[in-house]
């Protein structure tokens, strides 16, 4: 089954925004099935932005992600990837996504999602090991999915 990764960064932990984000992820009917609390160092930081180190933001997005704990989440569902990039949003005037409704800044953009499969899988091996992750039936999911999609 599908899994992606998602960082709650240090401006929702700091607004009081966890809730509503791990919330709207519940709503729609996705599995955790992985969620810690905890610091980024310098080393874990330089590699998830490796792809924007040479950018003139890195050094204040490197304290910015390390001002605070951020909410590392596994998530688990057919198609996961790409539905929670989606209610993620990429931009703050993606009105609907959490990045569009909590968020005005190109930095303090309060969530981060998983691009790809690849990315994703890159990503939640980044931050969580293997007995961090937990495998269990979701008795709604018979409400939420149809038989032969659970089995994708
Ligand atoms: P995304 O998080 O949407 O996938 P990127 O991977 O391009 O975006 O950038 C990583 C993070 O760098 C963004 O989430 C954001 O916090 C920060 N960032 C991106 N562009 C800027 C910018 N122009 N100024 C400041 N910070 C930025």
């Amino acid at each position: 089954m599908e899994r992606t990764l998602i960082l709650i960064k240090p401006d929702s932990v700091q607004r009081g925004l966890c809730g509503e984000i791990i919330g709207r992820f519940e709503k729609k009917g996705l599995k955790i099935v992985g969620m810690k609390m905890m610091k980024l160092r310098e080393a874990v930081l330089r590699e998830h932005y490796a792809h924007v180190a040479g950018e003139p933001f890195f050094l204040e997005l490197s304290k910015f992600m390390s001002s605070s704990p951020v909410v590392a989440i596994v998530i688990e569902g057919p198609g996961a990837v790409k539905i929670t990039r989606k209610i993620a949003g990429t931009s703050p005037d993606e009105l609907g996504s959490i990045r569009g409704d909590l968020s005005i800044s190109s930095q303090r953009n309060v969530v981060h999602s998983s691009d790809s499969i690849e990315t994703a899988n890159r990503e939640i091996r980044r931050f969580f090991a293997d007995d961090e992750l937990f495998e269990y039936d979701k008795d709604e999911w018979r409400h939420v999915f149809s038989e032969s999609e659970m089995k994708k």
